[in-house]
């Protein structure tokens, strides 16, 4: 180049002018399609989990959750998806599940072929590995694995189960290769909102048979879930709280087809909000709690079932979907919303059958100190004056 550049005289100034303005527009393209490249990659731009982009200075904005309880494809939901389609049990709820930024459910089933069922459980649920893909179309972002039928098939159906999840782009919570992977948090980022997961489940620490003493709970260097450990879970929501702009935590937890949380569950779950959870969404039950605000936090005891085969109870046949909004400050609104299972099927529809199960947990929630309003068209239960954005905010 100096050699060249040396032979210039004057004449050839103006090619030389020319070249160099060539090379200064080549550059400020290319530093152009750079900065781009990086402001796509910019916090402020990330992309949604429904895959939509975010705009470069975003207003503050809102979110966008929905939660629902305990979701077991095996056994008759496993036969039914295998006469009438994988698409069944999902049909008349996966509108309204898709059309949030984040939902969560709980997984109380291991996905996989492999396996055998841990001697003498009496209860074993594995799915088959097609319903994954489904779970994802019908709008499933995060996925609780810490409860008592995740690990039914033993080790490697309960890895298999992570990796199908991690293969559609389901994120799973409470369950790892071993404890510290179950106990990390899943941290859902939508726009500038960091969204923070956390998950345990009582009976993680009992074995059904001295033939095969496993035990459901991760160990230092054994996979599992996240063991129900008061001291443990307070400490991984106090270190949550300063990483994210809201911390849910999911709990396997209570007695099972009770209406009633117990007091120690109660107790219990206002440690967990004064340490820093925002959301408890509590499952195991099979039926319906009431919920519960407390300290500017939501207890959610028991959303019940959500696609489940026990079609022997009413109540076993109702379940409930928590839809939350909030934004970078909090919360700003809970809504509950009845839901009913019929043949492993739940739908929303607005009946006589919803109507009694509104009403049934606006009376739950009254006995925990909480007065839900009932809206009768669209039905839903909700907490008035909910301003735990504002009361953040002071
Ligand atoms: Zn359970």
């Amino acid at each position: 180049m100096r050699e060249k550049d040396n032979k210039i005289n004057h004449q050839n100034s103006f090619w030389l002018t020319a070249m160099v303005g060539v090379l200064l527009v080549g550059l400020g393209v290319f530093l152009y399609s750079t900065l781009e490249k990086a402001s796509s990659q910019n916090p402020a731009a990330v992309e949604t989990s429904k895959g939509e982009k975010e705009e470069k200075n975003p207003v503050p904005r809102e979110l966008k959750m929905l939660a629902v309880g305990d979701i077991m494809l095996a056994r008759k939901v496993g036969s039914l998806m295998n006469s009438r389609g994988v698409d069944y049990p999902f049909l008349k709820v996966e509108e309204r599940l898709n059309g949030a930024d984040i939902t969560f459910g709980n997984l109380e089933c291991a996905i996989s072929k492999r396996g055998v069922p841990l001697p003498g459980k009496g209860i074993w649920f594995r799915a088959s590995p097609e319903v994954t893909g489904k779970l994802k179309d019908s709008g499933f972002d995060i996925l609780s694995i810490a409860n008592n039928h995740a690990y039914d098939y033993d080790t490697y159906a309960f890895l298999d189960t992570m990796e199908y999840l991690r293969q559609e782009g389901i994120r799973h919570v409470g369950g790892g290769a071993n404890l510290d992977f179950a106990r990390d948090p899943v941290i859902m980022e939508v726009g500038d909102m960091g969204i923070g997961f956390l998950s345990y489940t009582e009976m993680a620490d009992i074995f059904w048979s001295y033939q095969k003493p496993v035990m459901f709970q991760a160990d230092t260097a054994e996979p599992g879930v996240a063991p129900y450990d008061v001291e443990l879970i307070l400490e991984d929501i106090k270190e949550l709280r300063e990483r994210v702009d809201t911390v849910v935590l999911s709990l396997h937890w209570g007695v099972e087809y009770s209406h009633r949380p117990t007091d120690k569950q109660r107790s219990e779950a206002y440690q967990f909000i004064d340490a820093g959870a925002d959301l408890i969404i509590g499952h195991h039950p099979h039926v319906v709690q009431g919920l519960e605000v407390y300290n500017q936090g939501i207890i959610a005891y028991s959303l019940g079932n959500f696609i489940f085969d026990q079609n022997w109870s009413q109540a076993t046949r109702e379940g409930l979907m928590l839809g939350i909004r909030l934004n970078k400050l909090g919360i700003i609104d809970a809504r509950l919303y009845p839901l009913i299972i019929n043949d492993s099927q739940p739908n929303f529809q607005e009946n006589q059958e919803t109507k009694n199960l509104a009403s049934k947990v606006r009376d739950f929630s009254r006995e925990l100190g909480t007065e839900l309003n009932l809206s009768q068209s669209p039905l839903y239960l909700s907490i008035p004056n909910l301003n735990i954005v504002n009361n953040n905010d002071g």
